[in-house]
């Protein structure tokens, strides 16, 4: 395992901040291979950002940068996001 990854679960925080739901629960299909399954299994490589990966294909499913007073997010990766209200 690469010492920089960890799982979805290690941004719970950051994504709960952004969107103000419980996250790991919500459930991303990937839109590389189409699998769909919960963030807090996503794989996570921290860097100058934060980069989520699809844990069946690798595919980017989001980047999230953040500085003291903005958060910067792609999505472009993730087909859909279902979150419980
Ligand atoms: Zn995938």
């Amino acid at each position: 395992m690469d010492k920089l990854m960890l799982d979805g679960n290690a941004v719970a925080g950051l994504l709960q901040e952004v969107f103000a739901v419980e996250m790991t629960t919500a459930v991303g299909t990937c839109g590389g291979c189409g699998a769909a399954g919960p963030v807090g299994a996503i794989h996570v490589f921290r860097g100058a950002g934060i980069v989520l990966r699809c844990p069946r294909c690798g595919n980017t499913l989001a980047k999230i940068v953040k500085n003291d007073s903005r958060v910067w997010i792609d999505l472009t990766g993730i087909r859909t996001l279902e979150v419980t209200v």
